[in-house]
């Protein structure tokens, strides 16, 4: 069974401030062993759940988060993020996500840019990075089977994935806090467990559907965000703050 594992930054564990994945801050490197740590507590449980290959992506921000030296060895790395995606994977995992712009407790909530998207939607629902991401794995027919990440993000898996594995290792306290559920060690074992379970979701869930032609619209906060969008994407304008594109499949989701 081939597993394919994503990841961000804002829903890792341990992390409970915004000042955390600010790579400036004192504590940036403790973010980043949290990450991974969480990411190898995730390949563990799914190779002790019956995993033979796994493949990981750091998806947070550019990309270029991960500290190779603490990766677990049996993992291979996607470094161009999504290149190795294939249909040959049986099952995904997100591993450290947050909730859509606009979710109320959720932690560093957003959905591509904190700063200039305000919502984003897919046929005229709301939509987060989450869906975006089960979406471009349905492309390939892979199910979205496992997330770890904040409260708030946990229950947005709920809305639109079932069966879903869940573990949420935090709870938003307004935005830019958050109160830890777990100590460092416990949310590991509860990830790595977590991980074991989905396991057994590989044959059940779904890749996630959504309806093609998809809609796909974008609300930004400002108008001049708005205006700076259309000069380098190809959008058709609907009004000052907001656009829209049509696309054909899950690959089309995001706006790059
Ligand atoms: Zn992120």
């Amino acid at each position: 069974m081939k597993i394919y594992i994503g990841t961000d930054l804002e829903g890792i564990s341990g992390i409970d401030c915004i000042e955390m994945i600010q790579p400036g801050d004192s504590r940036y490197r403790e973010s980043i062993e949290r990450l991974m740590a969480d990411l190898n507590a995730a390949i563990d449980g799914a190779f002790a759940g019956g995993a033979t290959h796994v493949t990981v992506s750091d998806g947070h921000c550019t990309g270029k988060n991960f500290d190779i030296s603490l990766l677990d060895p049996r993992a291979e790395l996607d470094e161009a993020r999504g290149e190795k995606m294939d249909a040959g994977y049986d099952g995904a995992f997100i591993i450290g996500a947050h909730a859509m712009a606009g979710t109320l407790n959720g932690f560093l909530d957003h959905t591509q840019s904190s700063k200039t998207w305000f919502n984003y939607y897919i046929n005229g629902e709301r939509a987060s990075e989450q869906h975006q991401w089960a979406g471009r794995l349905a492309y390939f027919g892979i199910p979205l089977i496992m997330v770890s990440g904040d409260a708030a993000a946990c229950e947005e898996a709920k809305t639109f994935l079932n069966p879903v594995e869940c573990i949420a290792v935090k709870r938003g306290i307004g935005r830019n806090r958050a109160e830890l559920l777990y100590g460092n060690d416990a949310a590991l074992g509860a990830i790595r467990e977590t991980a074991k379970r989905a396991m057994k979701l590989v044959g059940k869930a779904k890749p996630y559907e959504i309806k093609y032609p998809a809609e796909i619209k974008l609300e930004l906060y400002r108008s001049d965000y708005c205006d700076e969008f259309c000069e380098s994407h190809d959008v058709e304008r609907l009004d000052a703050r907001t656009v829209r594109k049509t696309v054909h499949n899950g690959l089309g989701l995001l706006f790059r």
